[in-house]
């Protein structure tokens, strides 16, 4: 198979040793696992606050929780926005917690930035050049998702864009593809996880919540994905997934599934 490797900064050949990026004392990319667990909405301030208590509780080093969502639908839930980024700084801050969130445009990079520790990009936006383009001009590292129908050689090109810019502090997510399937929500490309990192340098994250959209695969995916050679994973919990205000309720696991969860992970690789 001839693959273009028409990117170059994002490259094995061009960077042969890993990249690890350094937040605030986490490393991502090196020999330990990092965990990112949290709700797919930043929903009130008790919810994350009360969420977060119970991320750091199970040993995860990485609040998640989207304040600006990507709905299907113009009318479905569209996040707290502005709000919701101060209210999971707070719970981030108040129970030593890096947060990540989603940024969907180039004008709410800096705002993003500000309050958050990692910013996500999300499957639908893999290939929005101008948010890419501007996440280049920042140094804030960034979670970029695998496009739901991207090839390889698609995704590290989008990584390529942010590398371009200046911004080496890139982590690469598989967050599953669309096939014919219809039982699973996406198909979760474990290959991915071993082809990415012997095509690129930059860390590989693993979101088996959105690779699956079932809450019972999550786990045995999270640990197929550690298996794999993954370097972390992103994860959805809710203390009430069946009232979450996304649909994502079910594939977010309880928090006692979370913390079974994290204490499982931690005889397959050591954690951040
Ligand atoms: C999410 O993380 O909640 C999300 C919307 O992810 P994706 O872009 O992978 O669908
Ligand atoms: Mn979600």
């Amino acid at each position: 198979v001839k693959i273009s490797k028409s990117y170059k900064l994002a490259s094995r050949d061009f960077h042969p040793d890993n990249t690890v990026i350094k937040i605030k004392g986490v490393e991502i990319g090196g020999d330990e696992l990092v965990v990112m667990g949290g709700p797919c909405a930043v929903e009130t301030p008790e919810q994350i606050d009360e969420i977060a208590r119970l991320v750091k509780a199970s040993g995860a080093q990485v609040l998640r929780g989207g304040a600006f969502k990507p709905r299907t639908g113009p009318y479905s839930f569209q996040g707290t926005g502005v709000e919701g980024l101060v209210m999971m700084a707070e719970a981030g801050k108040k129970h030593g917690l890096l947060t990540i969130t989603e940024v969907m445009t180039p004008e709410y990079v800096d705002v993003c930035a500000e309050y958050a520790d990692i910013l996500q990009v999300g499957t639908r936006n893999m290939q929005n050049f101008d948010l890419l383009r501007k996440l280049g001009t920042i140094q804030t590292p960034v979670l970029l998702k695998r496009g739901f129908s991207a090839t390889y050689d698609e995704f590290l090109n989008a990584a390529e864009y942010i590398l371009a810019g200046g911004n080496p502090n890139v982590m690469l997510c598989e967050r599953g593809i669309r096939t014919f399937e219809q039982y699973t929500r996406n198909t979760l490309d474990l290959a991915a996880i071993p082809a990415l990192q012997t095509l690129s340098h930059l860390p590989v994250i693993s979101d088996p919540s959105h690779g699956t959209g079932r809450r019972e695969l999550v786990e045995p995916m999270c640990k197929a994905s550690v298996a794999a050679g993954a370097n972390g994973l992103i994860v959805e919990m809710h203390t009430d997934p069946d009232n979450s205000m996304t649909g994502d309720g079910v594939q977010s696991l309880f928090p006692d599934q979370f913390a079974r969860l994290m204490v499982d992970l931690e005889k397959l690789a050591p954690l951040c």
